[in-house]
C-alpha cells in the first residue's frame, strides 16, 4: 500500500487528491466468482450487471445481493448500454456482439466481417451517434479453457458498427485491442492493447483522435505497471482509469500516472455508477469491489 494515504490509495501527483475521498473504503461487495469482467451500471434499475465468464453467466448486483441475470450467457465478456439504454454484450462463445431488446429478445449486431467469423469480441463502447465500437482480440478462441478453441479467421481489430448496421474495421494496427473508452467530448478514444497470447507483444494504452466517427492517428498513451490495462474508463475531467495488477490506476489526459486505488485482487475492468455516477464498480478476478470517488464518470452509461 502507498504512503500519504489511508491505505486504499496512493497519491503520485498531488492533483490526484481531489479525485478521491480518503475516508471512502474500497469494499468487496460480491465474491465467489471465477473471472469477472464487463461491469455496466443500470441506474434505472439500481443494479450492476457483470460477467462471470468461465461460469457462463451474467450476474446482477443490487444492495440486496447477487442474482443471476442470464445463464447461459454464451460466455459474455464486455457489456455496455446503447443510447437507448439497451444492453450491448460481447459474447465469446458465439463470437458476436448482441443487443438485448426491451422485450428481452436478442439482436445480433455483428458476428462476421467480410464473410469471416469474428474472433471473440471483448469490450464495447457506444458513441453519441449510436455507432458501436468493439474490440475483437483472439483470447476467447485461443485456449480450451472456455471449451471452444477455434481457428482464427480475422486479425485482431477494433470494429465500428454504424447505427444503420454497416460494419467496418477501424483499428487494424494493434496486436490485441481490448478495453476502450471515449474522452468526455468524444474527440479521443483510448484503447488498451494486451498483446497476443503466447507472445511478447508490448502492452500499452493507445490514444486515437476521432475524425468522422473513426479513430485515427493512434499513438502511445501510457503503459500500466504492474500488470496491463484490460478495461479503461474516463471521468468527467478526462482522466483515464485503468485496470492494473495492483488495482486501478488514474492517468491524466497527458499520460501521467496520478495515483492508484489499491484492490486486493487483479483488476479486469470497472465502470462508474451509483446515484451520482461517482461510485467506481470494479471487477477483480473473483470479486466485485466498489469505491466512492470525488469525480463522476464521463461516459454513457
Ligand atoms: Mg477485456
Amino acid at each position: 500500500m502507498g504512503t500519504n494515504d489511508l491505505s486504499f490509495f496512493e497519491v503520485i501527483d498531488p492533483a490526484f487528491s481531489q479525485y478521491v475521498l480518503f475516508n471512502a473504503p474500497v469494499k468487496r461487495i460480491a465474491e465467489g466468482f471465477d473471472w469477472v469482467e464487463g461491469p455496466v451500471w443500470f441506474g434505472d434499475a439500481g443494479c450492476l450487471l457483470f460477467s462471470d465468464i468461465p461460469n457462463d453467466r451474467i450476474l446482477r448486483w443490487t444492495d440486496a445481493g447477487v442474482t443471476i441475470f442470464r445463464q447461459p450467457s454464451n460466455y459474455t465478456n464486455g457489456n455496455t448500454r446503447d443510447r437507448q439504454g439497451r444492453l450491448i454484450s460481447c459474447e465469446h462463445g458465439t463470437r458476436r456482439v448482441t443487443r438485448t431488446e426491451w422485450d428481452g429478445s436478442i439482436t445480433v449486431i455483428a458476428d462476421t466481417y467480410l464473410g469471416k467469423r469474428l474472433n471473440s469480441p471483448n469490450d464495447v463502447v457506444v458513441a453519441t451517434d449510436g455507432a458501436i465500437l468493439f474490440s475483437d482480440p483472439h483470447y476467447g478462441i485461443m485456449t480450451d479453457y472456455e471449451g471452444f478453441r477455434a481457428e482464427q479467421e480475422l486479425p485482431c481489430a477494433v470494429y465500428r458498427v454504424a447505427l444503420e448496421g454497416k460494419i467496418e474495421a477501424v483499428i487494424t494496427d494493434m496486436a490485441c485491442p481490448n478495453g476502450l473508452a471515449f474522452s468526455p467530448d468524444e474527440s479521443r478514444l483510448y484503447v488498451a492493447d494486451t498483446g497476443r497470447m503466447f507472445s511478447n507483444d508490448p502492452q500499452e494504452i493507445r490514444v486515437f483522435d476521432i475524425v468522422a466517427g473513426r479513430p485515427v492517428n493512434g499513438r502511445h498513451f501510457h503503459k500500466i505497471s504492474p500488470g496491463a490495462a484490460d478495461g479503461v474508463r474516463v471521468d468527467s475531467d478526462g482522466n483515464v482509469w485503468s485496470s492494473a495488477a495492483d488495482g486501478v490506476h488514474c492517468i491524466a489526459p497527458d499520460g501521467r500516472l496520478m495515483g492508484k486505488v489499491f484492490v486486493p485482487e487483479g483488476v479486469s475492468n470497472m465502470c462508474f455508477g451509483g446515484r451520482a455516477k461517482h461510485r467506481l464498480f470494479i471487477t477483480a478476478t473473483t470479486g466485485v469491489y466498489s469505491v466512492v470517488l470525488n469525480r463522476s464518470g464521463a461516459q454513457w452509461p
